[in-house]
């Protein structure tokens, strides 16, 4: 079934089951008239959740088809469930073993993954290692000895971490020399950052390649492939994405270069299927020919539109300024928190940033004032540029924290 057919399937199914999306309004349109549907927001889906809908009212199966229900952490710290069919749940692995399978995993390859998955989706994505045919050793954060014993004893070919965690293993022992050949990212942005990326490879004497997913929509939907430039789309056929202008909600082509934040529909899924949903990930396409022979628009995650900051009229993603800041290296650690001075997205500048020096090196002045002038000249953003001594910023074993208001 071709993708247009399968959306056709997908709303027909939706203006039958989905008390959501009936309420909406949508109509009946083809795959090349998406744009003209309104766009889902998390928040619309959060307000539809009650006793008597705990999935909210996008839920479409009969409670008899689940096979799974994960959790989302939430921002708010209240969860929302995830449920999903047998059906869904085995799109879901193929989406994800595409893309690990990209990133050059095979059968009989060894990988250790840290996911502390718990209720999060991403469990779903550790059956994708069965699939492909690897041997999977899961480990999780939280204990890092148990993780370099591991290494050193089982000899992986390959280990998946978030990119925080996949550093702090990396400052943690001695892993250059280790079989470790691919270190594969996702989870958070940085994975996919020249300047991050280049230190974590050096580190760890592997190749760094990125995967992402959203928990809503479905796990590691896209990876990337052994040229790094830009993750492929491992769920097609169950994934159609789209650009918008996060201010205007205007569609933007998905043409190379373009940016703008990602928005996705599913097209076979049937639990609580999801119809132009803003994913809150910031991000570049790219349309040239990939040498792997995987066609397809590829895109690299610039950052979270909820971390954006707006610094007289200028947007900053906090992984744009460490992306900048990194570049640095090695006269600096690579750690870097950006510290508005007040509530919300609005700042005025400078916007002070904190900068980690690497082990040994003092704090200096021309250093300093180096990375407020390139920020100004990559970013078009006033900084003030705080060096501060290795080890003072916080690690994380999970996911960092770029912003500390
Ligand atoms: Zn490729």
């Amino acid at each position: 079934m071709s993708d247009a057919e399968a959306f056709d399937t997908q709303i027909a199914y939706l203006l039958e089951r989905s008390a959501f999306y009936r309420a909406k309004g949508l109509t009946r349109v083809r795959l090349d008239e998406i744009a003209t549907l309104p766009l889902t927001d998390k928040a619309e889906i959060r307000a539809t959740i009650s006793d008597e809908h705990p999935f909210g009212t996008h839920f479409a199966a009969e409670p008899e088809q689940i096979v799974r229900i994960h959790s989302t952490s939430g921002t708010t710290g209240v969860p929302s469930y995830i449920p999903l069919t047998a059906q869904d749940l085995d799109n879901w692995i193929t989406g994800s073993s595409r893309s690990y399978a990209a990133s050059g995993l095979g059968p009989g390859m060894r990988v250790i993954t840290t996911y502390n998955a718990g209720p999060f989706a991403a469990g779903a994505a550790l059956a994708s290692f069965d699939r492909i045919g690897a041997c999977h050793i899961p480990m999780a954060t939280g204990n890092t000895e148990r993780v370099l014993m591991a290494i050193e004893r089982l000899k992986p070919d390959a280990v998946v971490a978030t990119p925080s965690y996949a550093k702090y293993l990396a400052e943690s022992g001695e892993l250059k020399r280790s079989s470790v050949t691919k270190v594969l990212v996702a989870g958070e942005p940085g994975g996919g950052e020249p300047g991050f990326r280049a230190a974590l490879e050096e580190a760890w004497g592997a190749k760094v390649t990125e995967a992402m997913g959203i928990g809503d929509i479905g796990v590691s939907l896209w990876g990337e492939c052994q040229h790094q430039d830009g993750m492929h789309l491992g769920a097609y056929g169950f994934v159609h994405p789209e650009l918008i202008d996060p201010d205007t909600e205007q569609a933007v082509e998905m043409a190379d270069g373009a940016t703008g934040e990602l928005v996705l529909t599913h097209l076979r899924h049937r639990a609580a299927p999801l119809l132009r949903f803003r994913t809150r990930d910031h991000v570049q396409v790219k349309t040239s020919p990939c040498p792997c022979g995987r066609t397809g628009p590829r895109i690299r995650c610039l950052g979270r539109t909820d971390d954006m900051l707006i610094v007289r009229g200028v947007n900053v993603f906090p992984s744009a300024v460490r992306e900048v800041v990194g570049a640095f290296a090695p006269a600096v650690s690579g750690n870097i928190v950006v510290r508005p001075k007040t509530a919300g997205v609005k700042q005025q500048p400078p916007l002070p940033i904190t900068v980690e020096l690497p082990d040994g090196a003092a704090a200096d002045s021309a250093l300093a004032q180096r990375i407020s002038t390139r920020l100004r000249e990559v970013l078009t953003v006033q900084t003030a540029v705080e060096l501060v001594p290795w080890g003072s910023l916080p690690r994380s074993e999970y996911k960092s924290t770029l912003v500390q208001h």
